[in-house]
């Protein structure tokens, strides 16, 4: 007998038939011997419709308010599958955020989730019930009522497996696990079996389509296993777990981002406290910026280059910010901007032991005649700027030169590796 949790999306609960689905699966899970807490998002469509009528009222409404309308899409979703449930001759009980102590801070919209009560859903599993809790909201100190950001039901989902200490969180979803890289663009993209938790927050512009970001950094604090697999189908996804779970390979996904642009700075004074001076004002005006490049100086202390991305979102507002700062640069620095690149980056856990992958990186973009104009990494991350034209070639030229379209597929049975939950720190 397990515990498990089983958290299902938007469009796994979009109408009543679906709904019937999760029920099947959760009562199967059930009958299966096994306990069964659900969490569920509000139907397809509905926080965006809530959000919507909000936005017609105010431009900017307020955040207190806003969340008392946001957390009513997963307390009608909630209900709904526990009358489903009964329906089908299950004993089921629904739960909203306050009601199991989902306790947050009073960030409204963005809140994070301190401490949970896990209780009553225990009790009420040993009941012999199967528990359906609300997704995404939670309530502050003062009791009124918080949302954790969209996309926010998977972070409830694996706090609540913290907190009752579950054996597995599984994340239903309409994709069938994490792929080596976004099959839409790589035909030769595969689902992965296995993927440890700084791969997953590292390919983030893969994973965030697949779980909310937090909800990684939160099972990745409490030692969680996430099993990310299709509600439209038995087969096993992909498991997120601790490296101490995993083979070592060197690269595991290729991801890429196309929403960065690039600032160029030409002829920057080259003493200290102006590069420091820019960013200040950048930061101040909370643009976070991803790579930056300083240019070797020539030590003569004359002038240098630095280049760094921000989000395209934000760069209407960097330009008028670096415009209106030109003056105290002195009379000779030049701007340029492109948001025509992409960046493109290859993850994995074995880079940590392994020499020579960035330079790999670098050949397979030059036998493709693609030009690099920056460069970061991290322990167990390279990426590389490049013009956005290229962004297809250079994901497929990486995926299969570092041979991602050869990873076999073996996933160990759900039920039986990976489930249990590690408690660390
Ligand atoms: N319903 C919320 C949203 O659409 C939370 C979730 O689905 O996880 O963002
Ligand atoms: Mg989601």
């Amino acid at each position: 007998m397990a515990l498990i949790i089983q958290k299902f999306g938007g469009t796994s609960v979009g109408t009543l038939e679906k709904m019937r689905n999760v029920a099947r699966c959760a009562i199967q899970a059930h009958e299966n011997g096994d306990q069964v807490v659900m969490i569920v998002s509000a139907m397809s469509g509905e926080t965006n419709r809530l959000l919507k009528l909000a936005h017609e009222i105010a431009e900017v409404p307020d955040s207190r308010e806003l969340d008392a309308l946001a957390a009513t899409g997963e307390q009608v979703s909630a209900a709904l599958v526990a009358m489903t449930l009964q329906k089908m001759g299950a004993r089921a009980q629904s739960f909203l955020g306050h009601q199991i102590r989902v306790h947050t801070d009073g960030a409204f919209t963005k809140a994070r989730i301190r401490t949970i009560d896990g209780t009553r859903l225990k009790e009420t599993v040993q009941e012999g019930k199967i528990a359906v809790v609300a997704g995404f909201q939670g309530v502050d100190s003062r009791g009124n009522i918080t949302t954790l950001g969209r996309g926010g039901s998977d972070t409830t989902a694996v706090a609540i497996a913290a907190a009752i200490e579950a054996d597995v969180c599984e994340i239903y979803t309409d994709v069938d696990g994490v792929y080596t890289t976004d099959p839409n663009m790589c035909p030769t993209a595969r689902k992965i079996a296995r993927i440890a938790y700084e791969e997953m927050l590292e390919l983030a512009s893969l994973g965030a389509k697949v779980l909310q970001i937090r909800s990684v950094e939160v099972a990745m604090k409490y030692g969680v296993a996430i099993h990310v697999r299709s509600s439209f189908s038995d087969r096993p996804g992909t498991m997120v777990v601790g490296e101490e779970d995993l083979e070592s390979v060197t690269v595991t996904g290729v991801a890429y981002d196309k929403s960065e642009a690039r600032v160029q700075l030409i002829g920057v004074p080259d003493k200290p406290g102006t590069v420091a001076g820019v960013f200040k004002l950048l930061s101040d005006n909370h643009v976070s910026v991803d790579m930056i490049i300083q240019s070797a100086s020539s030590g003569s202390g004359e002038t240098t280059e630095v280049t760094f991305t921000v989000n395209e979102t934000d760069l209407a507002r960097v330009k008028g910010l670096i415009e209106a700062h030109m003056d105290s640069l002195g009379g000779g620095t030049s701007v340029e901007y492109d948001s025509d690149i992409a960046k493109v980056s290859i993850v994995g856990l074995g880079m940590r032991s392994h020499a020579g992958v960035a330079s790999k990186m670098f050949s397979i973009l030059a036998d493709e005649g693609i030009n690099i104009s920056a460069i970061s990494t991290s322990e167990i991350k390279v990426s590389c700027l490049i013009s956005a034209k290229y962004t297809e070639l250079a994901v497929r030229s990486l995926h299969d030169g570092f041979g991602l379209d050869k990873l076999a597929q073996t996933n160990p049975p759900p039920n039986k590796q990976g489930r249990k939950i590690r408690q660390s720190s």
